[in-house]
């Protein structure tokens, strides 16, 4: 199988060649050629494979001649080496636990699954290492640091706005030591992904293989496909229609699930669910997309207002919007609404929700109704240690610190200190 860009002005090219560039020449999403439904009998059957054979039996296809079985057999087994809980909290509600991961953050899985693809393709080229350079606000970048930790032929460098990180988020990024360096920018999130860009543009720099781990990516966007497939095969045998509510930035996750759904997955419908950044719901309320600037929320994973994987949404559907509203429906929800889900949840079940899941929560039970013979599947997607503060002022409760945590807690941070473009660039040159 093939990628064509979404602007349809560059070539097509194969997963090795998507991966690595990431975007297309002509700035469009990459999109698979052709699907070839799974065969009904796996599906069928789904119940007696393991996570890494379903894993297997999904991507397949994807990454066709660009990794040989046993070499993407091997990639997946060290992808998914943790658990994907399913938790029932009441007879139609179920939370999908994504979140057991090395951050604590459902991008685990994409960002470590990137990371060993694109070491594989650059297995021979030891000496011509290949150079990640990520900004991160706070959460991404933990999660794509610790997915290239240890990768071979890959070095990592990361981008964060000094003092306006949470401590937790910090240790995460700056720890880890090996191929990974953290540098901190005295100036904002907005500085760091400015320096991010014109570090790709520069034609001096050209020479140092440098490429982005951004979401957009089809080997961080295509393994979230498994998560839906984890939940099918725990909820077959109830034999009922699945609803799932997943709470949305980028789209990229969603658009994974409703991908799976294309390869006959059987899913009845999906609920994207938004914080105040309500470009999506706006689009199906009025038929015109207007992309707008972010504001921040608590769930601020999600502060997106121009979620850039919605053309695969649309591209998926044929760009018939009509269509799309058959499977697909968007709500947006206020910081006041996510608190009182929290609170209500915690009080129903005594389950703690982090601000994102509590988004989906909210989506599922806006829908719940419409679809009386289906079970709800919203998707957990961050511990709520990783929200502490939020979380424990909300719930009114003390949460129990995971071991993982406490353990980044004591390692001694590491990190340089660069003020502008010049020195990143010194760093990168040297
Ligand atoms: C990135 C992120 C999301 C949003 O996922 P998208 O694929 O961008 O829609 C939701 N929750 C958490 C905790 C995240 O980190």
């Amino acid at each position: 199988m093939n990628y064509f860009s979404l602007n349809h002005k560059a070539p097509t090219v194969n997963f090795e060649e998507a991966t690595v560039n990431g975007i297309a020449p002509d700035k469009g999403l990459y999109f698979p050629e052709s699907l070839i439904p799974l065969d009904k009998l796996m599906l069928e059957t789904i119940e007696f494979m393991s996570n890494e054979q379903i894993a297997y039996e999904v991507i397949r296809q994807f990454v066709n001649k660009s990794i040989p079985k046993k070499e993407l057999r091997k990639i997946i087994a060290e992808t998914l080496n943790f658990d994907f809980p399913l938790v029932k909290l009441d007879e139609r509600t179920y939370s999908l636990e994504l979140f057991h991961g090395p951050t604590m953050a459902f991008k685990d899985v994409g960002a470590r699954f990137m990371a060993r693809c694109l070491g594989y393709f650059n297995r021979n080229k030891k000496d011509q290492k290949i150079r990640v350079l990520v900004a991160t606000s706070g959460d991404t970048g933990g999660a794509v640091a610790h997915g290239f930790l240890g990768v071979e032929g890959v070095e990592v460098i990361i981008l964060y706005p000094s003092g306006k990180v949470s401590e937790i988020q910090e240790k995460q990024l700056t720890t880890l030591g090996q191929n990974i360096t953290a540098l901190e920018v005295d100036g904002t999130f907005d500085d760091c992904q400015a320096m991010v860009k014109q570090a790709f543009l520069d034609e001096e720099l050209s020479t140092l293989n440098l490429t982005s781990a951004n979401s957009i990516n089809v080997a961080r966007w295509l393994p979230q496909m498994f998560y839906y497939f984890f939940a099918y095969k725990e909820l077959k045998p109830l034999h009922k229609k699945l609803v799932f509510s997943v709470p949305s930035g980028n789209f990229g996750n969603i658009c994974a699930g409703m991908l799976a759904k294309s390869l006959g997955l059987p899913i009845e419908f999906f609920v994207a669910a938004t914080n105040l950044n309500d470009t999506v719901p706006q689009f199906l309320k009025t038929g015109t997309y207007s992309a707008k600037p972010s504001t921040a929320t608590i769930s601020n994973a999600m502060d997106v207002g121009d979620p850039s994987n919605f053309v695969r949404i649309q591209q998926l559907y044929s760009n018939d919007t009509e269509a799309l509203k058959e499977t697909f429906t968007s709500f947006s929800f206020s910081d006041d609404e996510t608190k009182k889900a929290m609170k209500e949840i915690y009080t129903k079940t005594n389950y703690i929700t982090d601000p994102h899941g509590a988004v989906g929560y909210l989506g599922w039970q806006k829908i719940k109704e419409e679809f009386p013979d289906a079970l709800g599947i919203f998707l957990e997607t961050a511990h709520p240690v990783k929200f502490l503060e939020t979380v424990e002022e909300t719930l009114s409760t003390k949460i129990a610190i995971p071991q993982q945590i406490k353990e980044l807690v004591i390692n001694n941070k590491q990190s340089i200190k660069i003020k502008n473009y010049d020195e990143l660039k010194l760093f990168l040159k040297k």
